[in-house]
């Protein structure tokens, strides 16, 4: 596993830095759509963070597998849900749960 271990929830304000921007070439990712609202419960429920803190994605991630699960929203707009798989893809290449730059 990586250090984003089991799940990291996205905070979407958050761009990737570049070294961790690109496809994770060599993963097989499932991505999981729900509703926001589900998706506040289902990424709290596998990493305690803040209940105030909006959050717009998590990732399960393998990585001895090279596999990963990615919640995403399927209400909000393609380009909210666009940055939410970006950021966490940056994830499963490696990008620390804490957000370093
Ligand atoms: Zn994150």
């Amino acid at each position: 596993m990586s250090a984003c271990a089991f799940a990291l929830c996205g905070v979407l304000s958050i761009a990737p830095p570049a070294f961790y921007d690109h496809p994770a070439i060599g993963w097989k990712i499932d991505v999981v759509e729900m509703p926001l609202a589900e998706l506040q419960k289902t990424c709290l429920g596998v990493r305690s963070i803040s209940k105030n803190e909006m959050v717009l994605g998590c990732e399960a991630d393998f990585a001895p597998h090279r596999y990963a699960k990615v919640f995403l929203p399927n209400d909000v707009d393609p380009i909210t849900r666009w940055s939410a798989l970006r950021h966490e893809i940056a994830h499963i290449n490696g990008w620390p749960a804490e957000h370093p730059q």
